[in-house]
C-alpha cells in the first residue's frame, strides 16, 4: 500500500493569497488536492489523505511537516508568485534530507508538459547544511517530501489555466506518481447495456412490448400472444 499526503499550500480566503490574479492561492490549493485524491484512487493500492481537511484549515509550517510521519509521499501543493508577471514555469523543490529526484522530476515533467511552459526543473534549497530551507520540509519523515509549484498564479496564462484545468493536471500528475510507485489502474465497471435492449426499444413503439425479462424463458403462450400481436400491427398497416 502506498500512503500519500496531499498538502494543499496556505489556509482559506483572501488572506492566504499570495498574489494570485484568478483565485486565492490556499481555496484553489485546496480545491485542486480534492481534484488530485480522486484521480490518485483511480489507481490500485493506494492510500491518499488530505492534511487540510476542510478548506478553512491552515495548519503551521512544523505541524505540516509533523503530519509527514508514515507516508511514503508527502507532496506539497502550490501555485508560484513573482513581480514579473511574464514568467510562466512549474518547478519542484524536491527535499534537501530525502530527495527523490526521480519522482520529483516526473511530476515536474508531467506538469510542464500539461501546462505546455517552460520546465523550471526540480530544485532544492538548503537551510543549515543539509537541512530544508522550507520549513513544510524540514525534518519531514515521510519517505519522499516535495513541493510543486503548478506554474506562476502571477502569470494570466498560468493562473488562467490552473484554475480552469484541475481535471486534466490531476490526471497528469496522478499517473506520473503512479508509475513512480508501478501502480496499476483499478478496472472500471462497465455498464453494458443489453444486447436485446435495442430490439425492445424498436418494439414497444410498435407492439406494446413492456416487460423486458431479458435473460427469462419466454412460455409458448407468450411466444404465441408475440406473433399474434406483431401479425396483428403487419395487417392493420403497421399502426
Ligand atoms: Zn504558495
Amino acid at each position: 500500500m502506498v500512503r500519500i499526503l496531499l498538502a494543499a499550500g496556505h489556509g482559506a480566503g483572501p488572506a492566504h493569497n499570495r498574489g494570485a490574479i484568478y483565485f486565492n492561492e490556499g481555496d484553489n490549493n485546496y480545491i485542486y488536492s480534492l481534484e488530485l485524491k480522486k484521480e490518485l484512487e483511480t489507481y490500485e493500492n493506494i492510500k491518499v489523505d488530505l492534511l487540510r481537511k476542510n478548506i478553512t484549515d491552515d495548519p503551521t509550517l512544523a505541524d505540516r511537516a509533523k503530519a509527514g510521519q508514515g507516508y511514503d509521499l508527502y507532496l506539497s501543493i502550490h501555485s508560484n508568485a513573482t513581480t514579473n508577471d511574464d514568467v510562466r514555469g512549474t518547478e519542484v523543490w524536491d527535499s534537501v534530507e530525502k530527495p527523490n529526484v526521480t519522482l520529483a522530476k516526473l511530476i515536474c515533467d508531467a506538469t510542464a508538459e500539461v501546462f505546455n511552459h517552460r520546465n523550471r526543473g526540480v530544485k532544492y534549497k538548503e537551510g543549515q547544511k543539509g537541512y530544508n530551507w522550507y520549513g513544510e520540509l524540514r525534518f519531514n519523515q515521510a519517505k519522499s517530501a516535495m513541493i510543486v509549484e503548478n506554474g506562476f498564479h502571477t502569470n494570466k496564462e498560468d493562473c488562467l489555466f490552473f484554475k480552469d484545468s484541475h481535471k486534466k493536471i490531476a490526471e497528469i500528475q496522478a499517473r506520473a506518481i503512479a508509475s513512480y510507485y508501478s501502480l496499476k489502474k483499478k478496472a472500471i465497471k462497465e455498464d453494458k447495456p443489453h444486447w436485446a435492449e435495442e430490439h425492445y426499444n424498436n418494439l414497444k413503439s410498435r407492439i406494446n412490448i413492456t416487460d423486458k425479462r431479458f435473460d427469462d424463458k419466454i412460455t409458448r403462450g407468450e411466444a404465441m400472444a408475440l406473433v399474434d400481436k406483431a401479425l396483428d400491427y403487419i395487417e392493420k398497416g403497421g399502426k
